[in-house]
């Protein structure tokens, strides 16, 4: 199973909303009848950390099996003097199943490095998380032509020190393209420019590891992804799904989108 829609909730509802969220999301799924455990991708969402009990409540409760839970990062080390982080060993009681790193507002705002998002992978790979490594240009680089310098070298760095057996032993990887000029603007790439830049990163990612491992590495795409616009861009070869940011805190927005996604089978 490659295909994948993950939602990032970014910090916003609190565990009331959270738990508001998933009483009217369960009820779209059982009023449609729609199972996502027979379709070709799966679906999860990213709360903040205080809402992540929450969600796994919510989730263990009416929707088992079908919506996988992640964290919105991750750090490497079990404890210590590092506040405002959190451990793996704190997400795993929390049930969590992936992790979004490296993000682009943690790499802009928050002093996210490639060197840093290396570690948390290698942490998330180690303790059986999925993660979700996240880059992408900015409108500056992609007007001039640098996207597919930019994101081969951030995959380069961002997945340095991690080795072909730590994927295939561990959570395996995903990798969320997520041009900058795209987020929260409402103006998605075009599904033929992220189709391009998706292959250029299976690509890296067979040199760097192997064809296999490339192969099995579901690439999503973000940035203003809405129920309009995800038929035709996960119709595209080397988009195997979407991190979703505001179209995913509104029940129905998110289970349109879900509804109007076409991933070719795989
Ligand atoms: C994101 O923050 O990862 C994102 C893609 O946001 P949006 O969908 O709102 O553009």
């Amino acid at each position: 199973m490659r295909n994948l829609i993950l939602g990032n909730w970014k910090m916003n509802k609190s565990s009331e909303e959270t738990r508001a969220f998933f009483s009217e999301f369960k009820d779209l799924f059982s009023n449609s009848k729609v199972s996502f455990t027979k379709s070709n991708f799966k679906i999860g969402l990213a709360p903040s950390f205080t809402s992540l009990e929450s969600a796994k409540n919510e989730i263990n409760r009416n929707l088992k099996n079908q919506v996988l839970l992640g964290s919105q990062n991750i750090h490497w080390l079990e404890s210590g003097a590092h506040t405002g982080e959190i451990s793996p060993q704190m997400l795993k009681g929390l049930d969590v199943n992936f992790t979004i790193i490296g993000h682009s507002e943690r790499r802009q705002f928050y002093g996210e490095t490639n060197e840093t998002v290396s570690l948390r992978t290698k942490a998330a790979l180690e303790n059986n998380f999925l993660p979700v490594v996240c880059i992408g240009e900015t409108e500056e680089e992609y007007k001039a032509g640098k996207t597919a310098d930019i994101v081969s070298t951030q995959i380069e760095k961002s997945l340095a020190g991690i080795t072909s057996s730590d994927i295939s032993s561990g959570g395996s990887l995903a990798i969320a393209y997520e041009p900058i000029w795209a987020i929260g603007t409402g103006l998605a790439a075009s599904p033929q420019d992220a189709q391009k830049t998706h292959a250029i990163i299976r690509e890296k990612l067979s040199t760097i590891f192997s064809s296999e491992i490339a192969n099995n590495t579901p690439i999503l795409y973000g940035g203003s992804v809405k129920a309009g616009n995800i038929e035709e861009l996960s119709s595209q070869k080397d988009i195997n799904g979407a991190l979703v940011g505001g179209a995913s805190l509104n029940p129905k927005d998110f289970f349109d989108l879900i509804n109007n996604a076409k991933f070719p089978d795989s």
